[in-house]
């Protein structure tokens, strides 16, 4: 078995072979062998793994601004890291290549880097934030959990750059090591959603009342595609 696979959190033994995966709305139910939808996570033997735990695909430093974020930490660094895969397909994704590698060429890849590494080269390089960026975070939650809670007692900061498709039972696991979020709000019409993304915009809406909830730092971004 690989070394870096680690047994998946949230979710569920349906019966022997399938699982149900509760960490973003697809709720997908994976038989034994199969992969969910982010292609990302498989069960093996009636047990979820995440393929990602500690490879990371991407490591930049970059300004919170460019995450966006305006109102937090504004003027600082952020270290900012992703794995491959996401649990969307946006028609118009800049980071494709990373982001449906895995769905696409059957390919996870990435440098290792354990969170202790990531902590560490956040703290050499003077970053107040650590973003969780680039692909989707929800996918790599096990990495970036874990990254957050050695990155609070450094006294970094935690930021995530969403689809807001996660679960609130992932919100809630995440929250006290979560200071902010930048939500992609990609459209405002479920047909357009369904269309362009492959998922549903009733998910993103309630992510974005919990995170509030919660005290998390939000800020939505929404893009436009001229044309
Ligand atoms: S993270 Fe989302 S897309 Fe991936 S297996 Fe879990 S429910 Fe499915």
């Amino acid at each position: 078995m690989d070394n870096l696979m680690k047994e998946a959190a949230l979710y569920e033994k349906i019966d022997k072979d399938r699982v149900r995966c509760n960490l973003c709305a697809h709720h997908c139910v994976i038989t034994d062998g199969k992969l969910g939808v982010c292609h990302v996570r498989k069960n093996l033997n009636g047990t979820l793994f995440t393929l990602v735990y500690g490879r990371t695909i991407s490591q930049h430093v970059d300004p919170i601004e460019k995450k966006p974020l305006y109102h937090f930490y504004p003027g600082t660094s952020s270290y900012s890291i992703a794995t491959s895969g996401c649990n969307f397909r946006c028609r118009w994704c800049q980071n494709w290549d990373i982001a449906q590698m895995p769905r696409e060429h059957g390919l996870i890849s990435g440098s290792e880097a354990s969170p202790e590494q990531i902590v560490s080269g956040a703290l050499a390089s003077g970053c107040r934030s650590i973003a969780y960026t680039y692909t989707e975070p929800t996918i790599f939650f096990e990495y970036a959990y874990n990254t957050a809670r050695l990155a609070h007692e450094a006294g970094i900061a935690n930021v995530y750059v969403t689809n807001g498709y996660m679960t609130s039972d992932m919100l809630e696991a995440f929250h006290p090591y979560l200071d902010a979020a930048n939500v992609d709000l990609k459209a405002f019409r479920e047909k357009t959603y369904h269309r362009y993304v492959g998922a549903g915009l009733k998910p993103v809406l309630e992510s974005m009342k919990v995170m509030k909830r919660l005290g998390i730092w939000l800020e939505v971004t929404t893009l436009v595609i001229p044309g």
